[in-house]
Protein backbone atom coordinates (compact mmCIF):
# COMPACT_ATOMS: atom_id res chain seq x y z
CA UNK A 1 0.00 0.00 0.00
CA UNK A 2 1.48 3.76 -0.77
CA UNK A 3 1.01 6.38 1.54
CA UNK A 4 -2.33 7.92 -0.80
CA UNK A 5 -3.49 4.56 -0.14
CA UNK A 6 -2.63 4.61 3.95
CA UNK A 7 -3.86 8.23 4.28
CA UNK A 8 -6.96 7.11 2.63
CA UNK A 9 -7.60 4.02 4.82
CA UNK A 10 -6.45 6.15 8.07
CA UNK A 11 -9.76 8.57 7.20
CA UNK A 12 -12.12 5.51 6.46
CA UNK A 13 -11.25 3.40 9.37
CA UNK A 14 -9.87 6.17 11.41
CA UNK A 15 -7.44 4.33 12.63
CA UNK A 16 -4.07 2.38 11.30
CA UNK A 17 -1.94 -0.28 12.81
CA UNK A 18 1.04 0.66 14.94
CA UNK A 19 3.83 0.23 12.08
CA UNK A 20 1.12 1.93 9.74
CA UNK A 21 1.16 4.72 11.98
CA UNK A 22 5.01 5.05 11.65
CA UNK A 23 5.17 4.95 8.43
CA UNK A 24 3.07 8.48 8.09
CA UNK A 25 5.14 9.89 10.58
CA UNK A 26 8.30 8.78 9.43
CA UNK A 27 10.37 11.36 7.98
CA UNK A 28 10.29 9.26 4.44
CA UNK A 29 6.80 10.96 3.71
CA UNK A 30 7.27 12.77 0.40
CA UNK A 31 6.11 16.28 0.01
CA UNK A 32 3.00 15.58 -2.37
CA UNK A 33 1.98 13.06 0.38
CA UNK A 34 2.15 14.93 3.41
CA UNK A 35 0.08 17.67 1.47
CA UNK A 36 -2.24 15.12 0.67
CA UNK A 37 -2.94 14.15 4.62
CA UNK A 38 -3.27 17.94 5.31
CA UNK A 39 -5.90 18.71 2.45
CA UNK A 40 -7.94 15.23 3.87
CA UNK A 41 -7.67 16.30 7.07
CA UNK A 42 -8.92 19.84 6.36
CA UNK A 43 -11.89 18.35 4.29
CA UNK A 44 -12.71 16.90 7.01
CA UNK A 45 -12.84 19.35 9.35
CA UNK A 46 -14.50 21.60 6.80
CA UNK A 47 -17.27 19.00 6.93
CA UNK A 48 -18.12 19.04 10.25
CA UNK A 49 -17.48 22.78 11.69
CA UNK A 50 -16.95 24.36 7.99
CA UNK A 51 -14.71 27.38 8.29
CA UNK A 52 -15.34 28.64 11.54
CA UNK A 53 -12.77 28.56 14.61
CA UNK A 54 -14.00 28.34 17.43
CA UNK A 55 -11.93 30.52 20.23
CA UNK A 56 -11.21 29.64 24.07
CA UNK A 57 -10.28 32.73 26.74
CA UNK A 58 -7.42 31.17 28.78
CA UNK A 59 -6.93 32.41 32.41
CA UNK A 60 -3.95 31.34 34.01
CA UNK A 61 -4.73 31.74 37.04
CA UNK A 62 -1.26 30.81 38.86
CA UNK A 63 1.87 30.15 38.32
CA UNK A 64 2.60 28.45 41.66
CA UNK A 65 3.19 24.76 41.34
CA UNK A 66 4.41 21.95 43.59
CA UNK A 67 5.82 19.89 40.57
CA UNK A 68 8.79 19.64 39.13
CA UNK A 69 8.35 18.49 35.40
CA UNK A 70 11.43 18.58 33.99
CA UNK A 71 10.29 20.66 30.78
CA UNK A 72 7.92 23.12 32.06
CA UNK A 73 9.32 26.66 33.52
CA UNK A 74 6.72 26.96 35.47
CA UNK A 75 8.25 23.94 38.06
CA UNK A 76 9.27 23.84 41.63
CA UNK A 77 12.89 24.46 41.66
CA UNK A 78 13.24 27.29 38.33
CA UNK A 79 14.06 29.89 41.59
CA UNK A 80 13.93 32.79 38.64
CA UNK A 81 10.42 33.28 38.33
CA UNK A 82 8.22 35.53 39.74
CA UNK A 83 5.12 33.93 41.25
CA UNK A 84 1.41 35.07 41.50
CA UNK A 85 -1.74 33.68 41.80
CA UNK A 86 -5.10 35.31 40.78
CA UNK A 87 -7.95 36.44 43.42
CA UNK A 88 -11.32 34.99 42.36
CA UNK A 89 -12.16 39.09 41.74
CA UNK A 90 -9.15 38.94 39.39
CA UNK A 91 -10.28 36.03 37.49
CA UNK A 92 -14.22 37.38 37.23
CA UNK A 93 -12.70 40.86 36.38
CA UNK A 94 -11.23 38.29 33.37
CA UNK A 95 -14.20 36.57 32.77
CA UNK A 96 -16.14 40.29 32.60
CA UNK A 97 -13.63 40.99 29.79
CA UNK A 98 -14.02 38.29 27.56
CA UNK A 99 -17.49 37.50 27.56
CA UNK A 100 -17.66 41.46 26.53
CA UNK A 101 -15.58 40.52 24.04
CA UNK A 102 -17.65 37.24 22.71
CA UNK A 103 -15.96 34.11 24.60
CA UNK A 104 -18.01 31.87 25.75
CA UNK A 105 -15.32 29.16 26.99
CA UNK A 106 -13.25 29.79 29.67
CA UNK A 107 -10.49 28.24 31.00
CA UNK A 108 -8.61 28.42 33.82
CA UNK A 109 -5.01 26.72 33.41
CA UNK A 110 -2.62 26.66 36.50
CA UNK A 111 0.33 25.32 37.88
CA UNK A 112 -0.46 22.66 40.95
CA UNK A 113 -0.83 25.46 43.76
CA UNK A 114 -0.71 23.74 47.02
CA UNK A 115 -2.48 27.20 48.65
CA UNK A 116 -5.18 26.52 46.85
CA UNK A 117 -7.94 23.87 47.88
CA UNK A 118 -10.66 22.39 45.91
CA UNK A 119 -13.32 23.83 47.38
CA UNK A 120 -12.02 27.17 46.10
CA UNK A 121 -11.81 26.03 42.49
CA UNK A 122 -15.51 24.70 43.10
CA UNK A 123 -16.47 27.81 44.53
CA UNK A 124 -14.93 29.85 41.35
CA UNK A 125 -16.40 27.67 38.78
CA UNK A 126 -19.48 28.04 40.63
CA UNK A 127 -19.59 32.06 40.54
CA UNK A 128 -18.61 31.83 37.12
CA UNK A 129 -20.90 29.62 36.45
CA UNK A 130 -23.75 32.05 37.88
CA UNK A 131 -22.37 35.26 36.37
CA UNK A 132 -21.90 33.13 33.14
CA UNK A 133 -24.60 30.55 32.67
CA UNK A 134 -24.07 30.96 28.80
CA UNK A 135 -20.76 29.88 28.78
CA UNK A 136 -18.62 26.67 29.28
CA UNK A 137 -16.44 26.34 31.73
CA UNK A 138 -12.79 24.33 31.30
CA UNK A 139 -10.14 23.77 33.92
CA UNK A 140 -6.54 22.51 33.07
CA UNK A 141 -5.02 22.73 36.08
CA UNK A 142 -3.13 19.47 36.47
CA UNK A 143 -3.85 15.83 38.83
CA UNK A 144 -6.40 16.06 41.45
CA UNK A 145 -8.17 13.25 43.45
CA UNK A 146 -11.71 11.22 42.46
CA UNK A 147 -13.22 13.97 45.11
CA UNK A 148 -11.99 17.06 44.04
CA UNK A 149 -12.71 16.57 40.04
CA UNK A 150 -16.38 15.23 41.00
CA UNK A 151 -16.37 18.85 43.17
CA UNK A 152 -15.75 20.92 40.06
CA UNK A 153 -17.81 19.31 37.77
CA UNK A 154 -20.87 19.66 40.13
CA UNK A 155 -19.83 23.16 40.50
CA UNK A 156 -20.11 23.39 36.94
CA UNK A 157 -17.41 22.84 35.25
CA UNK A 158 -17.51 20.45 32.21
CA UNK A 159 -14.64 20.46 30.13
CA UNK A 160 -11.19 19.41 31.29
CA UNK A 161 -7.53 19.53 29.38
CA UNK A 162 -4.89 17.05 30.70
CA UNK A 163 -2.52 15.99 28.60
CA UNK A 164 -1.29 12.83 29.11
CA UNK A 165 2.30 13.51 27.79
CA UNK A 166 3.19 10.33 26.72
CA UNK A 167 2.19 7.18 27.46
CA UNK A 168 5.18 5.08 27.57
CA UNK A 169 6.02 4.41 31.29
CA UNK A 170 10.33 4.85 30.59
CA UNK A 171 9.55 8.16 28.35
CA UNK A 172 6.76 9.75 30.95
CA UNK A 173 9.70 9.32 33.97
CA UNK A 174 12.33 10.81 31.97
CA UNK A 175 10.08 13.91 31.28
CA UNK A 176 9.14 13.95 35.29
CA UNK A 177 10.69 13.57 38.76
CA UNK A 178 9.93 9.93 40.45
CA UNK A 179 7.04 11.59 42.33
CA UNK A 180 4.86 11.78 39.53
CA UNK A 181 3.52 8.84 38.01
CA UNK A 182 1.98 8.23 34.44
CA UNK A 183 -0.55 5.61 36.29
CA UNK A 184 -1.66 8.68 38.17
CA UNK A 185 -2.15 10.73 35.29
CA UNK A 186 -4.35 7.87 33.88
CA UNK A 187 -6.04 7.33 36.88
CA UNK A 188 -7.16 11.32 36.51
CA UNK A 189 -8.45 10.75 32.69
CA UNK A 190 -10.34 7.87 33.77
CA UNK A 191 -12.30 9.55 36.16
CA UNK A 192 -12.57 12.75 33.87
CA UNK A 193 -14.18 10.64 31.69
CA UNK A 194 -16.45 8.92 34.57
CA UNK A 195 -17.43 12.02 36.03
CA UNK A 196 -19.04 13.02 31.82
CA UNK A 197 -16.51 15.47 31.66
CA UNK A 198 -15.42 16.40 27.81
CA UNK A 199 -11.81 15.32 28.47
CA UNK A 200 -8.97 16.76 26.88
CA UNK A 201 -5.33 15.01 26.47
CA UNK A 202 -2.53 15.28 24.66
CA UNK A 203 1.21 15.20 24.35
CA UNK A 204 4.00 17.78 23.25
CA UNK A 205 5.47 17.01 19.58
CA UNK A 206 9.50 16.71 19.88
CA UNK A 207 9.75 16.22 23.49
CA UNK A 208 12.97 14.89 24.81
CA UNK A 209 13.97 11.09 24.39
CA UNK A 210 10.76 10.79 22.30
CA UNK A 211 10.71 8.34 19.37
CA UNK A 212 8.50 7.97 16.27
CA UNK A 213 7.29 4.95 17.95
CA UNK A 214 6.19 6.57 21.12
CA UNK A 215 4.14 9.11 19.15
CA UNK A 216 2.57 5.99 17.37
CA UNK A 217 1.79 4.61 20.75
CA UNK A 218 0.45 7.70 21.94
CA UNK A 219 -2.00 8.13 18.68
CA UNK A 220 -3.19 4.71 19.38
CA UNK A 221 -3.41 5.32 23.26
CA UNK A 222 -6.19 8.33 22.30
CA UNK A 223 -7.75 6.21 20.64
CA UNK A 224 -8.74 3.86 23.14
CA UNK A 225 -9.30 6.84 25.54
CA UNK A 226 -11.91 8.25 23.10
CA UNK A 227 -11.11 12.19 24.04
CA UNK A 228 -13.11 15.05 23.26
CA UNK A 229 -10.44 17.78 23.31
CA UNK A 230 -6.60 17.26 21.89
CA UNK A 231 -3.84 19.25 22.77
CA UNK A 232 -0.62 19.12 20.78
CA UNK A 233 2.03 21.37 19.87
CA UNK A 234 5.65 21.20 19.90
CA UNK A 235 7.97 20.91 23.05
CA UNK A 236 9.81 24.24 23.34
CA UNK A 237 12.93 24.29 25.80
CA UNK A 238 13.08 26.99 28.80
CA UNK A 239 16.04 28.45 29.52
CA UNK A 240 15.77 27.69 33.95
CA UNK A 241 14.74 23.96 33.06
CA UNK A 242 16.98 20.59 33.11
CA UNK A 243 16.15 20.38 29.12
CA UNK A 244 17.04 23.79 28.37
CA UNK A 245 19.77 23.08 25.39
CA UNK A 246 17.27 20.17 23.85
CA UNK A 247 15.67 21.61 20.64
CA UNK A 248 12.50 22.45 20.04
CA UNK A 249 9.94 20.14 18.42
CA UNK A 250 9.12 19.80 14.55
CA UNK A 251 7.32 22.25 13.00
CA UNK A 252 5.84 19.72 9.85
CA UNK A 253 5.42 16.69 12.58
CA UNK A 254 3.19 18.59 14.73
CA UNK A 255 1.16 19.93 11.43
CA UNK A 256 1.35 16.41 10.02
CA UNK A 257 0.23 14.85 13.59
CA UNK A 258 -2.44 17.31 14.03
CA UNK A 259 -4.04 16.20 10.29
CA UNK A 260 -3.22 12.30 11.70
CA UNK A 261 -5.78 13.35 14.73
CA UNK A 262 -8.11 14.99 12.56
CA UNK A 263 -9.00 11.98 10.13
CA UNK A 264 -8.57 9.72 13.04
CA UNK A 265 -11.58 11.74 15.10
CA UNK A 266 -13.66 13.77 12.72
CA UNK A 267 -15.53 15.73 15.81
CA UNK A 268 -12.52 16.51 18.25
CA UNK A 269 -11.94 19.80 19.29
CA UNK A 270 -8.48 20.78 18.70
CA UNK A 271 -6.63 24.02 19.20
CA UNK A 272 -4.17 25.50 17.36
CA UNK A 273 -1.87 26.07 20.26
CA UNK A 274 0.39 28.96 21.04
CA UNK A 275 3.43 26.74 21.43
CA UNK A 276 3.01 26.61 16.99
CA UNK A 277 2.43 30.01 17.28
CA UNK A 278 5.74 30.72 19.08
CA UNK A 279 7.51 27.70 17.53
CA UNK A 280 6.56 29.56 13.50
CA UNK A 281 5.04 33.23 12.74
CA UNK A 282 2.21 31.79 11.28
CA UNK A 283 1.71 28.79 13.46
CA UNK A 284 -1.89 29.03 14.31
CA UNK A 285 -2.90 29.78 11.08
CA UNK A 286 -0.96 26.83 10.08
CA UNK A 287 -2.53 24.42 12.22
CA UNK A 288 -5.57 25.18 11.41
CA UNK A 289 -5.78 24.77 8.15
CA UNK A 290 -4.09 20.90 8.91
CA UNK A 291 -7.25 20.32 10.98
CA UNK A 292 -7.26 22.34 14.26
CA UNK A 293 -10.62 24.05 14.76
CA UNK A 294 -10.18 26.23 17.94
CA UNK A 295 -7.36 28.76 19.56
CA UNK A 296 -7.50 30.18 22.99
CA UNK A 297 -6.12 33.44 22.98
CA UNK A 298 -4.63 35.02 26.47
CA UNK A 299 -7.01 36.18 28.83
CA UNK A 300 -4.94 36.68 31.94
CA UNK A 301 -4.06 40.23 33.38
CA UNK A 302 -1.71 41.62 30.29
CA UNK A 303 0.90 42.57 33.44
CA UNK A 304 1.11 39.15 34.87
CA UNK A 305 1.34 37.36 31.27
CA UNK A 306 5.38 36.71 31.30
CA UNK A 307 5.41 35.53 34.39
CA UNK A 308 3.40 32.64 33.16
CA UNK A 309 6.45 31.44 31.18
CA UNK A 310 6.41 27.56 30.16
CA UNK A 311 8.92 28.18 27.23
CA UNK A 312 11.37 30.67 26.25
CA UNK A 313 9.45 33.67 24.05
CA UNK A 314 6.12 32.12 24.63
CA UNK A 315 3.87 34.33 22.66
CA UNK A 316 0.98 35.89 24.65
CA UNK A 317 0.47 39.01 22.53
CA UNK A 318 -1.18 40.83 20.18
CA UNK A 319 -2.88 37.77 17.71
CA UNK A 320 -2.08 35.80 20.56
CA UNK A 321 -4.56 37.71 23.30
CA UNK A 322 -8.01 38.49 23.86
CA UNK A 323 -7.45 41.97 23.31
CA UNK A 324 -5.88 41.32 20.15
CA UNK A 325 -9.06 39.71 18.52
CA UNK A 326 -9.22 41.75 15.42
CA UNK A 327 -5.64 41.16 14.12
CA UNK A 328 -6.08 37.17 14.69
CA UNK A 329 -9.60 37.80 13.21
CA UNK A 330 -7.67 39.07 9.57
CA UNK A 331 -4.88 36.58 9.70
CA UNK A 332 -7.97 34.08 9.54
CA UNK A 333 -9.91 35.65 7.21
CA UNK A 334 -6.72 35.47 4.35
CA UNK A 335 -7.44 31.89 4.98
CA UNK A 336 -11.10 32.03 4.61
CA UNK A 337 -11.52 30.95 8.24
CA UNK A 338 -13.71 32.60 10.57
CA UNK A 339 -13.83 33.06 14.70
CA UNK A 340 -17.18 31.87 15.88
CA UNK A 341 -18.24 32.84 19.57
CA UNK A 342 -20.64 29.58 19.92
CA UNK A 343 -19.34 27.35 22.72
CA UNK A 344 -19.25 25.21 20.69
CA UNK A 345 -19.96 21.93 23.00
CA UNK A 346 -18.30 18.46 21.76
CA UNK A 347 -22.01 16.97 21.73
CA UNK A 348 -22.75 20.13 19.31
CA UNK A 349 -21.29 18.83 16.67
N1 LIG B 1 -0.28 22.10 35.39
C1 LIG B 1 -1.22 21.63 34.46
C2 LIG B 1 -0.73 20.41 33.72
O1 LIG B 1 0.45 20.14 33.77
O2 LIG B 1 -1.56 19.77 33.08
C3 LIG B 1 -1.66 22.69 33.45
C4 LIG B 1 -0.63 23.68 33.04
S1 LIG B 1 0.69 22.98 32.08
C5 LIG B 1 1.74 24.34 31.97
C6 LIG B 1 -0.08 22.83 30.49
C7 LIG B 1 0.73 22.13 29.43
O3 LIG B 1 1.85 22.93 29.07
C8 LIG B 1 1.33 20.80 29.80
O4 LIG B 1 0.42 19.76 29.64
C9 LIG B 1 2.52 20.69 28.84
O5 LIG B 1 2.24 19.79 27.77
C10 LIG B 1 2.67 22.12 28.31
N2 LIG B 1 4.08 22.55 28.44
C11 LIG B 1 4.79 22.66 29.57
N3 LIG B 1 6.08 22.98 29.30
C12 LIG B 1 6.17 23.05 27.95
C13 LIG B 1 7.25 23.30 27.06
N4 LIG B 1 8.48 23.54 27.50
N5 LIG B 1 6.99 23.30 25.73
C14 LIG B 1 5.74 23.07 25.27
N6 LIG B 1 4.69 22.82 26.07
C15 LIG B 1 4.89 22.80 27.39
FE1 LIG C 1 3.42 22.18 36.99
FE2 LIG C 1 1.93 21.60 34.81
FE3 LIG C 1 4.34 22.77 34.59
FE4 LIG C 1 4.22 20.24 35.36
S1 LIG C 1 3.56 21.09 33.37
S2 LIG C 1 5.51 21.84 36.30
S3 LIG C 1 2.35 20.25 36.56
S4 LIG C 1 2.54 23.65 35.53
Amino acid sequence: MNQFELIDKLEQNKTLEHSEFLRLLSGDILPDEALYLKQRAREVTDRIFGRTVRIRGLIEITNVCRNNCLYCGLRKDNRNLHRYTLSADAILECCDIGHALGFRTFVLQGGENPAISAEHIANLVSNIHDRYSDSAITLSLGEWDDRSLKLFRDAGATRYLLRHETINPAHYSRLHPDEMSRDNRLRCLHTLKRLGYQTGTGIMVGSPYQTLDNIADDLLFMKNLKPEMIGIGPFIPHSATPFASFRAGNLELTLRIISILRLMFPHVHIPSTTALATLHENGRCLGLLAGANAVMPNLSPPDLRNHYSLYDNKSAFGAESAEGLATLSSQLAKNNLYITTEKGDYSDV
